[in-house]
């Protein structure tokens, strides 16, 4: 079982394997749907000072983060949506 590692990404945990498998999602995704890098780290800095970030899901959509940020088209689940 992963750890409870709150407000961390997987990149930041040893959950090797499943990282991989974000990763590779992420590369297979075609560009025209993916964030630009910019705005892919701006996602993932929001993220990182959320309460609802919980070992890499966000609690209120259930989401891996780094593949939601990734995804142009989605936004964060959050009312304020902070991104
Ligand atoms: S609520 Fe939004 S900012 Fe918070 S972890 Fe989820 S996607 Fe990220």
């Amino acid at each position: 079982m992963m750890p409870v590692c709150k407000r961390c990404l997987l990149a930041d945990m040893d959950a090797d394997g499943v990282y991989q498998a974000i990763q590779r999602r992420i590369a297979q995704m075609p560009e025209e749907q993916r964030t630009d890098g910019e705005t892919y780290r701006q996602r993932l800095a929001c993220c990182r000072g959320c309460d609802a970030l919980v070992s890499g899901l966000c609690r209120i959509c259930g989401c891996f983060i780094e593949l939601r940020a990734a995804k142009a088209a989605m936004h964060c689940p959050h009312p304020d949506h902070f991104w």
